[in-house]
């Protein structure tokens, strides 16, 4: 996690003029509603509705895609635009996750001293719903100060936790925008990361054979001991500074006195070069292979790619773009790589350059999740720089 900048505070003094645009009492109550709607993956009927009369409250039109009924969640992405002044481009696109991790449900935020935490026994929810409250709230500041821009495409989306599959099932077709920004990291405002691994998923089944364990050992095939032989076998953790290895999941045997028949493994394989990520994704299937043909047992072996790898050059117009505003605003601009996948990587991959930015969320996915409103603020004027400096590209 990347440290902060020093945050503005609550109430803090306004330095310019945009300080003023931004509402924060409203963003945050608006945040504080939205953490408090039940949005766990798959469930995210409720939050869907709120940002859907949100965005119809501010006078646009949402349309919600058919991405729900394809991957069994109670609804599906959420996209919305909000058009151009005179001199309009090509929309800029905003997005955030609607979609929580657990335990995500009947969270109860806590305000102090500018900082928004849950009481303890959930998630905040910050990951992904200050990014939420932060467009929602620039779609305003746009519209009230009559800001030019040359328009902007808002897509929330479900399901972002544990597969990305509500981008995975977005219709690239419903999007005009060239490209985007996704507001779904930590790191303080002026995070941009500009490349992320892609990610194979590794499942696998030994198959051995199951005997007495007491009376006739020498009858079975033990699983378990298969699988530890392969394991063992493994380099795992950081392979290198950008390739990460990891066994998630074992599951097998029945009880002490049976040879185990059969045992289930997962794991997966990062990296921000493709090949690398291969080359590991190769060596866990080999030692599988080996370990089970040694022994006489069967293997079945299956790899998903979840997403692909994406790496953005600074001289493009997404990552100039987010620079030049930090600069403007007084914001150090950080390019940083990272070892997680998002929503950017199916938008990148549809054709979409798209970057993620750090939105100061910190110990997201854990109980002590917390977010300070002063980073939300700045958040608000950083993005709607974005949008601004993206409308004065398109001038002739
Ligand atoms: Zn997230």
């Amino acid at each position: 996690m990347i440290k902060p900048i020093k945050a503005a505070g609550f109430g803090g003094l306004f330095r310019t003029e945009v300080d003023r645009m931004v509402d924060a009492g409203r963003m945050v109550a608006e945040f504080l509603e939205m953490v408090k709607v039940d949005s766990v993956s798959g469930k995210e009927r409720d939050m869907a509705d709120l940002v859907k009369a949100r965005l119809k409250d501010m006078g646009l039109d949402p349309v919600e895609d058919g991405a729900g009924n394809k991957i069994n969640s109670s609804a599906g992405n959420i996209i919305a635009r909000l058009p151009g002044t005179g001199k309009a481009g090509p929309p800029v696109m905003v997005c955030a996750h609607l979609d929580t991790v657990e335990p995500g449900r009947g969270i109860k935020p806590v305000v102090e001293e500018g900082i928004i935490r849950s009481s303890g026994d959930t998630i905040l929810g910050g990951d992904d719903k200050a990014g939420i409250a932060i467009i929602l709230e620039v779609l305003r500041m746009i519209r009230e100060n009559r800001i030019d821009h040359p328009g902007v495409e808002v897509v929330f989306t479900v399901f972002e936790e544990g597969g990305l599959l509500g981008a995975k099932n977005l219709d690239p077709g419903m999007l005009e925008a060239r490209l985007g920004y996704v507001l779904d990291s930590g790191g303080p405002p002026g995070t941009i990361i500009t490349s992320a691994p892609t990610q194979d998923r590794i499942s696998v089944a030994v198959r051995g054979k199951s005997a007495h364990a007491g009376i006739c050992p020498e009858n079975g095939v033990n699983a378990i001991e298969i699988a530890a032989r392969a394991i063992a076998g493994l380099r795992m953790g950081r392979i290198d500074h950008e390739t990460t290895v990891n066994i998630g999941v074992i599951t097998g045997g029945k009880a002490t006195n049976i040879v185990p028949d059969s045992v289930f493994v997962q794991g997966e394989t990062r990296s921000l070069d493709r090949a690398k990520k291969e080359l590991q994704t190769r060596l866990i299937v080999e030692k599988f292979n080996q370990a089970a043909s040694a022994s006489g047992a069967g293997v079945d072996v299956r790899v998903e790619n979840l997403y692909r790898e994406y790496s953005i050059g600074e001289d493009r117009e997404v990552v100039r773009l987010a620079v030049e505003a930090a600069e403007k605003l007084g914001i150090v601009p950080r390019l940083e790589s990272t070892g997680g996948g998002s929503d950017a990587n199916v938008f990148n991959e549809m054709g979409i350059p798209t970057v993620v930015l750090g939105i100061a969320m910190q110990k997201v996915h854990t109980t002590e999740e917390f977010i300070r409103i002063g980073d939300m603020v700045t958040c608000c004027r950083y993005l709607l720089e974005i949008i601004k400096a993206a409308g004065e590209k398109k001038q002739p």
